[in-house]
This record gives C-alpha cells, structure tokens and sequence, in this order.
C-alpha cells in the first residue's frame, strides 16, 4: 500500500522550492482555497486568478457570497462557463452557513454540500483544514500513470478510487502541501502532452520514465474522437431582437442547460426567414428587418449547440423581454454561446 511512500518527500522539497505565489496559496482562508479549487475546474490558473480577484474584491467573504443576489454571483463568473457550478457554489455558502456557520472543517460534512465532489471536498479539507484526504483529478492521475508505468485507463471510475488509496496510505502531516504539491507537478512539470522528466523531482523513481513510456501515458478509454462522437447534436435558430439600439434578452427556464441565465430567445430546428417572421408574431413582435448572422457551433460537455441566428430590427419593444442597450456593457451575465450574436451591431 505504500508504493507512493518514495514520492512523499522529494515532491514536497520540490515543491518548497517551485511553488508559485497565488493569492489564495497559504492564505488559511477556507473561502479563498474552495473558491479558487471550484475556478480551476473551468479553466487554467493564469486565466483563473484575475478572476479570482474580480470575485474576492466584490464578495470577500462567505457571508458575502450568500447574501448576494444570484445575478451578481452569475456576473462575477460570467466567462468562466459552466454557470451550475456558481449556482452550487451560492446554495453551499448559505447551507454552510445555515449549518455550520462556516465551511465545515469535516470531509463528510463538506461531501453533503453541493458541488462537493470527492476531488474538491478533498482539496479543501487539506489545504483549508490539514485534514488527511487525498484530492485526485485528471493532473493526478495522469502523474501516477506514469510514475507506475500503467496501461489501465484512467477515465475509469475504477482508477479513481485506486489512486485515491494509494494516496490515503502515504499522506504527510501536511497533506494540503502534498495534494498542492502533485496539482503542481501536473500543471508544470508531468503536463499532459510533453512532461519535462529532466526537471522532475520523481525521474529516479518513475517507472514510465525508465520504460520510456513518458508519452504514450495516461491510456484512456473512451478517445478525444470517441467523446464527440458520443456529443448529442441539436439545431436552434437564435434570433437577435433589436429596437433603437436595444436587444431583447430573455430568462431561460430553471432547468436544463445555463438554466436561470439569460440570453437570446431561439427556436428548435434551423429555420428560414420566412418561418422566423411567422413565428415570432407568437411573441407580440413585429418584424421590419431580418438579416442573418453568421452561424456559431457551441460545445458543452456532452452536447453540441449548432446556431444558425438571424438579426430582426423590430417595430416596438415587448415587455415579455429585458431590452439592453446594445452598446452599454451587458449588465446581465450572458453565456458564452450567445456572445458572437451580440457583436457588429
Ligand atoms: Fe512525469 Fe516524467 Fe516525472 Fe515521470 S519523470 S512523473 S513522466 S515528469
């Protein structure tokens, strides 16, 4: 069980030493460190760490994220994508509260709150609380892949929870600068397409390294070309309302995809102009003008948005939608999907 026990030390000495300086990194600050953790599942540390700061500078506190009005929480990570994790993030901070009257220093505690998987109730249990929980992600077991010289695919679940033992069994005193350690190691030195095994403080133990099997490590199961493959497809006609120089926005359902958020009305199916103009007296719109937009493919996890979306100069505004100045900054958080419409007006 301790096969990972000849990591433990040169890792956290390497790490002493390259660590990079973030502003959530040895703060003891529970808030900052889950903040920051929830941030990098959507996107790399250099990106994550402005905003990061846009967030903590208006919300710096738990208690400030759980009285804030959820548009707000949305704003502050629009951008980011994946808005449920922002919806999770507000609904735990006000169950923490309610319970604990903070983040619960308690692994068990913490996996009952939303968003709380394995990885970031781990995460956040060891760097927040030095409580001995490993937090495995795909850096992690991209790492141990190599470093064991293994061929068994690490999209399995099965793959998961043995990493997650190997780890249990040799965790430090300071498991939260071990788990911090390995993150780091995966993001600078054992990165995914070329790993500097010149620069790594695990070389003289690696297995995949001494096999030469450096790149040819993690084995997956499903591939890239698989994963597309298995995207479900849809078709929608976005349509841009504009009045004088105001866009229509509307709120999408609560459930579902960018549930609660608001952005473009659209239709099912790839629809022609003339089947738009028909459509929208629906709406209590009149049409003046239509002209199409360019088209936009959107990718979410396991779904692919394929847009057409046509511009439709209305003759009066409607109360059924939020009209916004088309030029102003969106005071509303728009996803990413509907941004190529909003431009060349
Ligand atoms: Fe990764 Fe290379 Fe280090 Fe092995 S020696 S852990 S493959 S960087």
């Amino acid at each position: 069980m301790d096969k990972l026990q000849p990591i433990v030390q040169p890792l956290l000495a390497w790490y002493g030493q390259h660590q990079r300086k973030l502003p959530w990194r040895n703060s003891g600050n529970a808030y900052y460190i889950w903040l920051s953790e929830v941030m990098l599942q959507q996107t790399r540390m250099a990106a994550a760490v402005p905003f990061f700061l846009r967030f903590i500078k208006a919300l710096p506190t738990l208690e400030a994220l759980a009285a804030a009005p959820q548009e707000q929480v949305q704003k502050l990570w629009e951008g980011l994508g994946y808005y449920t994790r922002a919806k999770n993030l507000q609904m735990a901070a006000k169950l923490c509260l309610e319970q604990y009257g903070g983040l619960p220093a308690d692994y068990q505690a913490l996996r009952k709150l939303p968003g709380f998987g394995p990885y970031t109730a781990g995460a956040v249990a060891s760097m927040a609380f030095s409580l001995a929980y490993p937090a495995v992600d795909g850096n992690v077991l991209r790492i141990l892949a190599r470093y064991c010289n293994s061929r068994s695919p690490v999209d399995e679940p099965a793959a998961k929870k043995a990493a997650e033992a190997l780890l249990a069994a040799v965790l430090p005193d300071n498991p939260g600068d071990f788990n911090q350690a390995l993150m780091e190691l995966g993001a600078l030195v054992c990165v995914p397409a070329k790993p500097d095994c010149v620069s790594c403080p695990l070389q003289i133990q690696c297995a995949g390294f001494a096999a030469g099997e450096q790149n040819s490590l993690p084995v997956y199961k499903k591939t890239a070309s698989m994963r597309v493959a298995s995207r479900k497809r849809e078709k929608w006609t976005v349509l841009r309302f504009v009045h004088n120089g105001f866009v229509a926005l509307e709120r999408r359902p609560e459930k579902g995809l960018l549930a609660g958020m608001w952005g473009l009305p659209m239709l099912e199916g790839h629809l022609r102009q003339k089947e738009v103009k028909d459509k929208i007296r629906a709406w209590g719109l009149e049409a003046l003008h239509i002209k199409p937009l360019p088209p936009h493919k959107h990718v979410f996890t396991h779904r692919e948005w394929e847009m057409i979306a046509y511009s439709v100069t209305v003759a009066a505004p409607t109360p059924n939608f939020v009209w916004q100045g088309f030029t102003a900054p969106l005071e509303k958080a728009v996803p990413s999907a509907f941004k190529s419409f909003l431009q060349d007006y």
